[in-house]
């Protein structure tokens, strides 16, 4: 017997109208390519969304057509990412430090039909408008007053907005028509595109929402350090407007002295990023003797985040939340909100189970697969491949019949590619992307692990243990670390450092140290790279 229940589609323009309604106080503050800082309502947002949704009408988008933007943190992105899903297309966010060739790969394989950039990615396009379709329209999102120069005919985005209607009826359609797009970064082969739908996307805000609501408090200042161009700023442009946060939306300026003046000023609660932004941030704490006032939480994923980082952070107050997901994903996995117990635990042990990637968010089933193919039981031990299942999380990828089928097991769980256990209390412990294993005589090291032990040494700021290949033991790992002072420890001080949580074999063979690690499009230390960069490296 089916209940007798009314069925309402769930659609993105209703987290919008909702937020207008429900929040009407809780404003949008952006730091804008012109320079300085904006700030508006969600009614006003709403207002100027309904005027884009008008003007992309008259630019001739419709159902299921892609919208594509190159852009930063910002009030108009976050108005195209309404404008473009609520009346059914799609919004196609593009990472600008992707390679021209990736760039010119997905605009063309998503068929884009018109694309919004920031005044700051204007050369970008000028080198790549011949590769991409002729008969595409570009927008510029800025005022006539600071419109750049451009060989492409763009047009500008406050002109297109001026005297449309601030009113629209929104079309109502099946809540699993496509909403959003977004490309994994492709670190081998072309970059493949995940296409979330409505319900997902709502189901993915509903379920932050519940993680948000036990850390941050309602009309906090949330601030999306990471990008809207990268999974959807990790669901916060949908999930805050629920819960009536006001968003602090940082623009291009993401290193550490322009974070901290804008989160000082801002009253910033909660900050959301990768673990190398805020090595920038903690170094600029540290210059000013103080953190920024009202700073009260953090959240760092996308890779692990260090354990002293964690520690650091704790030590002054800022609790933080350890979270796990992939683009595939939309992307929350699991999230660092630990029961009462961990935060009662002595510091250090609380910091052990921080420094692991937390308990997974309700709608996302994980299992653990082992070598032999069996499913493993979650009891903190058994290691194996990680899948998972549910309605954020892909089906297959966006025309790409191929990598679909690869991707989903026979029972319908999406293979994450990375090699991780989960512990009696539901706690996900991530030893690696099953590509950065480091394998050594047959047996495996957690560069994860390594790299850890190694920041916890005072005189290593940063580092990455990569695989070696060994005529004997297969791979051996070496760390390419970054040294915090002039000072840099030795190969022997560093092993005596990490003996206390590894075995001998286990240690690194060699350091090599340099002045910066290379980054990934999305900001995370590219070990692809670094393997390229050192593939003539002889062990010692
Ligand atoms: P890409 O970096 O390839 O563009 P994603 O952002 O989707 O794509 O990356 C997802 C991957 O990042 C995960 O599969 C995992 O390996 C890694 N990752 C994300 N968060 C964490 C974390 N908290 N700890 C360890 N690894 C993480």
């Amino acid at each position: 017997m089916k209940g007798m229940m009314q069925h309402r589609p769930l659609l993105i323009s209703n987290i919008l109208e909702y937020a207008a309604e429900a929040h009407a106080t809780c404003e949008i503050v952006s730091v804008r390519t012109e320079g300085d800082v904006h700030r508006q309502t969600y009614p006003q947002t709403l207002k100027r969304v309904y005027q884009l949704a008008n003007a992309l009408q008259e630019l001739g988008v419709g159902l299921g057509d892609r919208v594509a933007t190159l852009a930063w943190n910002g009030y108009r992105h976050f108005e195209l990412y309404y404008a473009i899903s609520g009346q059914g297309a799609i919004c196609h966010t593009i990472n600008p430090r992707l390679s021209q060739e990736q760039l010119i790969y997905i605009v063309n394989h998503a068929e884009d039909k018109v694309l919004f950039l920031d005044t700051t990615f204007v050369p970008i396009i000028e080198g790549v408008r011949s590769e991409l379709p002729a008969d595409m329209k570009f927008v510029i999102m800025t005022d006539r007053a600071h419109m750049p120069e451009n060989s492409f005919g763009a047009l500008c985005y406050e002109e297109l907005l001026e005297g449309q209607p601030e009113t629209f009826d929104w079309p109502e359609f099946d809540e699993e028509t496509a909403a959003a797009l977004c490309y994994t970064s492709g670190t081998t082969g072309n970059p493949k595109g995940a296409l979330y739908s409505h319900r997902s996307t709502t189901l993915h805000a509903m379920t932050l929402g519940l993680i948000m609501g036990q850390s941050i408090p309602a009309e906090a200042k949330v601030l999306p350090v990471v990008p809207l161009f990268h999974v959807n700023a990790w669901g916060i442009p949908y999930a805050s407007p629920l819960l009536g946060h006001s968003l602090v939306m940082p623009g291009g300026a993401l290193d550490g002295p322009s974070l901290f003046k804008l989160m000082d000023t801002e009253g910033v609660f909660s900050a959301w990023g990768v673990p190398t932004v805020w090595m920038g941030l903690l170094a600029e704490i540290k210059a000013q003797g103080r953190k920024p006032k009202g700073f009260s939480d953090v959240v760092v994923g996308g890779s692990a985040a260090p354990r002293r980082m964690i520690e650091t952070f704790e030590g002054m107050d800022v609790h933080v939340g350890h979270a796990w997901g992939m683009t595939e994903m939309s992307p929350i996995g699991t999230h660092g909100n630990m029961p009462k117990w961990v935060k009662e635990l002595p510091f250090d042990k609380m910091i052990d189970l921080k420094a692991q990637q937390g308990r997974r968010a309700f709608g996302v089933d994980l299992k653990i697969i082992g070598d032999d193919g069996i499913r493993q039981p979650h009891d903190g031990k058994a290691v194996g491949e990680l899948y998972v299942r549910g309605n954020s999380i892909v089906s297959g990828y966006f025309k790409n019949d191929e990598a679909s089928a690869k991707a989903i097991d026979a029972d319908g769980w999406f293979g994450t590619g990375d090699i991780a256990s989960i512990d009696t209390n539901g706690i996900l412990n991530i030893q690696d992307r099953a590509k950065d294993l480091i394998k050594s005589g047959g047996e495996w090291i957690s560069s994860i692990d390594l790299e850890n032990a190694a920041m916890s040494h005072p005189g290593v700021a940063n580092c990455a243990a990569v695989a070696m290949p060994h005529p004997k033991w297969d791979e051996r790992p070496v760390l390419v670390a970054v040294a915090a002072s002039e000072e840099k420890p030795s190969l022997d001080e560093l092993h005596q450092h990490m003996l206390e949580h590894f075995a001998k074999w286990q240690l690194p063979d060699d350091v090599i140290w340099t002045d910066a690690l290379p980054l990934t499009a999305t900001g995370k230390v590219s070990k692809l790279t670094l393997r390229q960069q050192f593939a003539d490296y002889t062990l010692p």
